[in-house]
């Protein structure tokens, strides 16, 4: 259970109540880490369901009414929106409030966010790593940044107090805190996340295209791997849409290099080179034990499914699953 205090953060505001915003605000209440939560929403139908959840103070469509008086602001919309929301609330986030963000991508949100940060608000670019293949205010749940990372990504110069309180906020919400460029963060994430993502879009869609395979064959025999991938290929389209054209270069730069190790073990089955494939296998299978033993994914077989096929429960994987 994380330690609960609000860290000066009185007032607390978060654009777009969708799976991750829903979280925090779950989260904040559950753990005290705010006086007041104020949601923003431009979604109608999303504003009166976040009001029938009870998950904050005071519900509003209205961004710039919304942030006016805010300790923290917090960005909870597609990377490729940031921007738009950033000038829609330019000169209502108030001096000495602390804007921060929960993006997928940290270069674009930066370069974005930037050119409209008002007199004396400090930004503090952030990424939870964790998440699950829902959207919207009812798939949020307080556990979901339990024990997983949390990334900022604080420009050079960032107030050192700003910083501190948004990470204490993380920590707050169970998250384990690191600091990186947002160059480096996009780097690695194009590989632990954004490329298993697409890999994942590909195949399924490569199987739903199939002629020789029918489409209740395909779902029918899904258990054999593939059924993994299907739980990827489920993630918002509109999030990942905005992931791929935002981290363009560093994703073309690791997909250069998955399709010329691809093209290695291609090689291998060819020629029947056995080692190859064994040696690949077995670094592989040491790397699954790594994640493992560092406690973000469950040792369980199949992910805990059971026998019964069902999905494990949320807790079983300490929250969402690293994304
Ligand atoms: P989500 O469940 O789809 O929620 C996104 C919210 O943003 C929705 O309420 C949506 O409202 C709103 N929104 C969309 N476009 C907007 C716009 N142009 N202006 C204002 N509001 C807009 O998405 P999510 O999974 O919470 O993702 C939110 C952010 O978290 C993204 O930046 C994503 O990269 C990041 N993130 C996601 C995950 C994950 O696994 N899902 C993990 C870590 C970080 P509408 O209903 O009107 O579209």
């Amino acid at each position: 259970m994380p330690e609960a205090g609000t860290g000066g953060i009185g007032r607390l505001a978060i654009v777009g109540l969708g799976l991750i915003g829903s979280s925090i605000a779950r989260g904040a209440r559950q753990y005290g880490l705010a006086e007041t939560i104020v949601a923003i929403d431009r979604d109608a139908g999303v504003c009166a369901r976040v009001r029938e959840l009870g998950l904050a103070d005071h519900v509003t469509p209205e961004a710039a009414e919304g942030v006016a008086g805010a300790d923290l602001v917090i960005l909870c919309v597609p990377v490729g929106a940031v921007g738009a929301v950033a000038e829609a609330i330019r000169g209502h986030v108030k001096p000495g409030a602390i804007l921060s963000d929960v993006g997928s991508v940290k270069g674009s949100v930066v370069a974005a966010v930037t050119p409209h940060l008002g007199e004396g608000v400090a930004f503090v670019p952030a990424h939870p790593v964790a998440g699950t293949e829902y959207s919207g205010p009812d798939s949020g749940f307080s556990t979901l940044f339990s024990g997983r990372w949390c990334i900022l990504t604080p420009p050079e110069g960032a107030d050192g107090a700003a910083v501190a309180a948004v990470r204490h906020f993380w920590e707050g919400l169970g998250a384990i805190v690191e600091t990186m460029t947002a160059e480096h963060h996009d780097l690695v994430l194009a590989i632990t996340s954004h490329v298993p993502h697409l890999i994942a879009y590909n195949i399924v869609g490569t199987a739903a295209d199939l002629e020789t395979v029918t489409q209740s064959e395909v779902v029918k025999f899904s258990a054999g791997g593939f059924r993994d991938f299907t739980r990827i290929a489920a993630s918002d389209p509109t999030m990942w849409r905005d992931v791929f054209l935002t981290n363009k270069d560093a994703v073309l730069e690791m997909l250069g290099r998955f399709n010329e190790d691809l093209a290695a073990l291609a090689r291998a089955i060819r020629w029947g080179d056995g080692d190859a494939l064994h040696d690949l296998f077995t670094r592989t299978r040491a790397i699954r034990r790594g994640i493992v033993a560092m406690g973000q994914e469950t040792a369980e077989p199949d992910f805990g499914r059971g026998r019964t096929g069902a999905a494990p429960s949320r807790d079983a994987a300490g929250g969402g699953t690293p994304r």
